[in-house]
């Protein structure tokens, strides 16, 4: 199977898979217990934080491993919610319902603020300037991803860190489609930073957040007062020693997916007729998020599956609910078009010659749903 759905999901990485079966093997013992063997565990869990921390230049204490971004995003919202009374928050329209399903029900629905985002689907800045200069006495947190899940298009979090800081209000910033394809360098700037290990090559169940050195009263889950008393709950250190070894990895620049192949297929689609979303702003890399001219997305997909290419169908999270997802709404797509939305997010190792495969498969595709179309319309018309 040729993999394109990397946005949902990443497989196993090599260094990933080594650094968990080492730790699995070496390192599986309680590392908040007092024996030897715990030693050896803490000791690889702080190697580890030690790590990421130099990643995103920050103090150790700066982590805080967590169970992936979900959790992370649940926490960080819960947070800014327990700041003050009748608070609000300003979150971007395009967020992750991870983080907007916690807000409208941590902070109530009058209490959400969404800052909308143009065609393209980029962050409206000027709209969160104006809100955090009308709101700044009420506002606790305002939230922004990094990059789209969707679409892949790239938001000003730089600029949106600067409005806030002005505001002086504090600022989240969901990474997960950022880390591990591109560099983190300004992320620290946030208040939060949430990421997700699956993402990038690491197993499911183990994420992180950065929080910025003011956050002391931050607490994400109550109990033993594991991660300096930020998260309680044991460690899993395998999975945090993977997605470590698995985030290096990704960093070296010879792991970056190359944009030429990518964008010689969006011309291809384009060429045959579907939109390209957010064709003209910068966007991951690795990601082409497409408006078919035709037929349902599910036909599409399955098709395809069914000649060995894999790819979304926008947000895996949204697959099977009904309606189109918030962010197409927010960029003006209408629901009849979001049928036709489709998401490619190739891997770093996605070669030029798996493009021209998935570009081909696409034609043949379409072939074959017309063949499909013209013979449904003939059979109407013997049904008549
Ligand atoms: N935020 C974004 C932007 C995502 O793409 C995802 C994963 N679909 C999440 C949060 C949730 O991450 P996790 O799967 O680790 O819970």
């Amino acid at each position: 199977m040729r993999y394109f759905d990397y946005n949902a999901t990443a497989p196993l990485s090599d260094a990933a898979r080594e650094a968990w079966l080492d730790a699995q093997d070496a390192c599986w013992a309680n590392p908040s217990s007092p024996t030897r063997a715990a030693a050896q565990a803490r000791n690889l869990l702080a190697a580890c934080r030690a790590r990421l921390a130099a990643i995103f230049e920050v103090d150790p204490k700066q982590i805080v491993f967590t169970s992936g971004a979900t959790e992370g995003n649940n926490a960080v919202i819960r947070q800014g919610a327990r700041q003050a009374a009748n608070s609000a928050i300003a979150l971007s329209a395009i967020e992750h319902p991870s983080v907007r399903e916690p807000a409208f029900q941590l902070f109530g629905q009058g209490r959400v603020r969404p800052v909308g985002v143009d065609r393209h689907g980029v962050l409206d800045l000027e709209a969160l300037d104006k809100l955090c200069a009308e709101q700044k006495e009420r506002l606790a947190l305002v939230s922004v991803l990094a990059a789209n899940n969707e679409t892949g298009v790239l938001q000003p979090w730089a600029e949106a860190i600067e409005i806030c800081r002005r505001h002086r209000i504090r600022f989240h910033c969901d990474a997960v489609q950022w880390i591990g394809k591109l560099p983190v360098k300004g992320l620290r700037d946030a208040d939060f930073v949430t990421a997700s290990g699956h993402k990038f090559g690491a197993p499911k169940g183990v994420g992180f957040i950065v929080l910025s050195a003011a956050q002391a009263g931050f607490l994400a889950q109550i109990g033993g007062g594991q991660e300096n008393g930020y998260r309680a709950g044991t460690e899993d250190v395998a999975g945090i020693a993977a997605l470590v070894a698995a985030l290096e990895e990704r960093l070296h620049p010879a792991g970056r997916p190359s944009t030429d192949s990518r964008n010689a297929f969006a011309e291809t689609m384009r060429s045959q007729g579907a939109i390209v979303l957010g064709e003209a702003v910068s966007r991951l890399p690795n990601t082409v998020a497409l408006l078919m001219p035709r037929f349902d997305r599910m036909r599409w997909i399955t098709r395809l599956d069914r000649l060995g290419f894999a790819i979304g169908s926008g947000s895996a999270c949204a697959t099977g609910k009904e309606g189109p997802s918030a962010t197409l709404t927010a960029m003006g797509v209408d629901a009849e078009q979001a049928n036709r939305a489709l998401r490619v997010s190739a891997g770093p190792d996605a070669s030029p010659g798996d493009w021209q495969a998935l570009a081909d498969a696409f034609s043949e595709v379409a072939s074959q749903l017309e063949d499909d179309a013209g013979e449904e319309r003939l059979t109407t018309v013997i049904d008549i």
